[in-house]
């Protein structure tokens, strides 16, 4: 029997969701309304909208999504700066394959590359350097996005160009860490949230007790999970047991097979040596201090603000599109009167339809009512 197995028995998550069923009904009774989780993950997103969980339990208790899609996070001038990048003489971008399609303020990647600029889809920032090295004619400027689990990488890129001697490697960093996100949601009056599913990627990375302050400081019951449709119904039964208990609320590790205590060290060292904390901007958030990470003055070098400064308009917010109420768990994508009308994953309007970890293209693939 494979390991993962027994998170994908059926008979054993049958006999769990009645039991967080049954939960679910107490928790009302004690709370006077459905209780509202978020998951802040966008790979968890993405398994509760396939296994049909959030219109399963919608009757029962509430799953909003939150802002744990790196792609969808990523702020409209952030995008402008990539798009600058890209109308640079001699400059080719490399990014993720999400990025090239997000729209920014006037145009994406994706336009911006039909209109004749180099931008190269790579699956590492270890290829973007090979790149760079195969074409010194070119500078090769790396989009930087993601969380936690995917700077380590662009941070040892930087260490592998520094030690080729590369004069045509930078990056462009929007990279972000995620309790400080956290700490936003739990201090926002207006948030109506009684849980949290945490993500597993991410702690595995940071850890457990990075996360204490959330059930100290706002009260908040959360659950590190995995991505098995088993670990998630398993998150939701802990979160409603700690929401009907007269105990303080707990940071409890459902994870135990990929997440520690501490993280994982060696990479949060890496981090260190390269990234210092800044306060970047994230969608429908705005600015939230000792969110972002940025190259420390020693990697200067590798900077692409710092080698290129390239002019960035003010950004142009579209409208209609919901996105950023979405990322903070205010509403579902349902609720954006453009879903399934005017944006669908082939004619997205927002990041949401565009990612793989979007809320609105997962509702959209799974979830959506004909
Ligand atoms: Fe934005 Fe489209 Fe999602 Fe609406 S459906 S919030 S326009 S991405």
């Amino acid at each position: 029997m494979h390991i993962l197995d027994r998170f994908r028995d059926p008979e054993l998550g049958r006999a769990l969701l009645e039991k967080v069923i049954a939960l679910a009904d107490r928790a009302r009774d004690k709370l006077g309304r459905p209780p509202v989780f978020m998951e802040v993950c966008g790979t968890h997103t993405v398994a509760i909208s396939k296994a049909g969980l959030r219109s399963l339990l919608e009757e029962k208790l509430k799953l909003r999504s939150g802002p744990g899609c790196p792609v969808c996070v990523t702020d409209y001038g952030d995008i402008d700066a990539m798009v600058a990048f890209g109308r640079l003489p001699g400059v080719t971008v490399g990014t993720f394959g999400d990025m090239v399609r997000v729209p920014g303020s006037r145009t994406s990647l994706e336009r911006e590359k039909a209109r004749g600029a180099d931008v190269r889809v790579f699956y590492s920032p270890a290829d973007a350097v090979k790149w760079a090295k195969e074409n010194p004619e070119r500078q090769m400027v790396f989009l930087g996005v993601g969380f936690e689990t995917t700077a380590p990488a662009v941070a040892l890129s930087v260490a592998q160009a520094k030690a080729l001697g590369l004069k045509n490697y930078s990056v462009f960093t929007v990279h972000k860490v995620v309790p400080p996100a956290l700490a936003a949601l739990g201090s926002d009056p207006e948030m109506k949230l009684d849980g949290l599913i945490l993500p597993g990627h991410v702690s595995a990375i940071i850890g457990r007790r990075a996360y204490d302050f959330i059930a100290e400081e706002y009260g908040l019951p959360s659950v590190i999970t995995g991505f098995e449709t088993l670990d998630i119904v398993d998150a939701l039964y802990n979160l409603l047991q700690q929401l009907i208990s007269d105990d303080p609320p707990r940071v409890v590790n459902g994870y135990t097979r990929v997440v520690r205590e501490e993280g994982n060290v060696r990479a949060q060292e890496t981090l260190d040596r390269f990234f210092q904390i800044a306060d970047v901007s994230w969608r429908g958030f705005g600015t939230i201090p000792g969110s972002g990470m940025e190259l420390k003055p020693e990697y200067r070098e590798f900077d692409a603000r710092a080698r290129f400064a390239p002019e960035v308009a003010a950004p142009r917010i579209p409208q209609g599109c919901r996105c950023g109420d979405l990322l903070k768990g205010k509403l579902t994508p349902r609720d954006c009167r453009l879903f399934a009308t005017a944006c669908t994953p082939s004619h997205p309007v927002g990041p949401c339809m565009v990612s793989s970890e979007g809320a609105c293209a997962a509702f959209y693939q799974y979830e959506r009512r004909t």
